[in-house]
């Protein structure tokens, strides 16, 4: 079941969307940004089953018959758009959207396309779309996905109401981790800490076996790291720089670790850790380094970040933050 009421945060759009409805002004296409994990598929999927419902406006009503199709994944009139290869090509858009876009809804009052990676779509895949939301019959809606809104075309973006989707309160997510997914207190707020603002991302980290092993792995490192010779660490970090689609938390664990060692220093209340395990570690880090030094730190990583999204050669990244952690130290 999914509608407004079990989303976490993003009331804003949600007040949006619900005004859009109630006041019967809906655009023709929606765009929902925001990185993996933040709520674009939900919100987008509680849209067009309010959109939808037979009963009630504003909030799904959970009962009716449209509800349960959604519900279901059997909609006729929620359409979702999908690729076989890594883009979206223009026989997609063309054999998905524009060439069935004219034919009515079957039982609903609006006929609705949900393109998810929109930002795939090639340039091709875009101007085909385009003629079609330039001018949509009546009842059609189409909600674009995306997490990278760079990759769309300025006429795209023209034709579109974007919706920004923001981090959501860490509290919120936290209690959102115990409360639906019985996670326990201590991994909750870990999670909501290290998720940045996304829920998909808490909920992948909270409930994963993955995450302990994850942890063991750069915390093994971060242990030792002051004894250990550039060629070591390297060594020892092989496995984390081999698997790309998880470096990111690699490096997020990381900052996190940081910022316990920045807390204990400004605090010293190691009651205030989140990793109070890791004491007696992280009081040798935040004894041998300065606030200047320590800051440096968790900047190289978020440079680090920033150009892995960017592309730049992982290795060099990786490395050149590890240096950062070594050359800001006073042992
Ligand atoms: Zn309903």
């Amino acid at each position: 079941m999914q509608d407004f009421t079990q989303i976490i945060g993003h009331e804003g759009i949600i007040k949006h969307l619900q005004n859009a409805i109630l006041a019967e002004k809906i655009s023709h296409a929606y765009i929902f940004h925001g990185e993996e994990g933040m709520g674009k598929k939900s919100l987008a999927l509680a849209f067009a089953k309010a959109l939808q419902c037979m009963d009630q406006r504003g909030n799904p009503c959970n009962s009716c018959k449209s509800c349960m199709q959604t519900d279901s994944g059997n909609h006729p009139d929620i359409l979702w758009v999908s690729h076989e290869k890594a883009s979206i090509g223009v026989d997609d858009i063309r054999t998905q959207v524009n060439a069935d876009i004219h034919v009515m809804p079957y039982q609903s009052p609006y006929k609705i396309y949900i393109i998810d990676s929109a930002d795939k779509m090639t340039e091709n895949a875009q101007n085909a779309l385009l003629k079609t939301i330039e001018e949509p019959p009546e009842y059609a809606i189409v909600l674009l996905l995306a997490c990278n809104i760079q990759s769309l075309l300025p006429t795209i973006l023209s034709r579109c109401v974007t919706l920004d989707l923001k981090p959501i309160d860490r509290k919120l997510i936290k209690e959102y981790l115990m409360s639906k997914h019985q996670i326990p207190d201590y991994l909750a707020e870990i999670a909501a800490d290290f998720s940045g603002g996304n829920v998909g991302k808490a909920i992948k980290y909270a409930s994963s076996d993955d995450f302990e092993t994850k942890k063991e792995d750069i915390f093994h490192i971060l242990r030792y790291i002051d004894d250990m010779e550039l060629h070591e660490i390297i060594a020892g970090i092989k496995t984390i720089t081999e698997d790309k689609n998880s470096i990111n938390d690699y490096i997020d664990l990381m900052m996190l670790w940081f910022r316990d060692v920045l807390m204990l220093k400004a605090t010293k209340d190691p009651n205030l850790l989140l990793f109070k395990d890791e004491f007696q570690i992280i009081k040798k880090h935040a004894n041998t380094r300065s606030y200047d030094e320590l800051e440096n730190i968790i900047r190289s990583m978020e440079e680090a970040k920033a150009k892995l999204k960017a592309n730049v050669n992982l290795d060099i990244t990786i490395e050149l933050m590890l240096l950062s952690i070594k050359e800001n130290y006073n042992g």
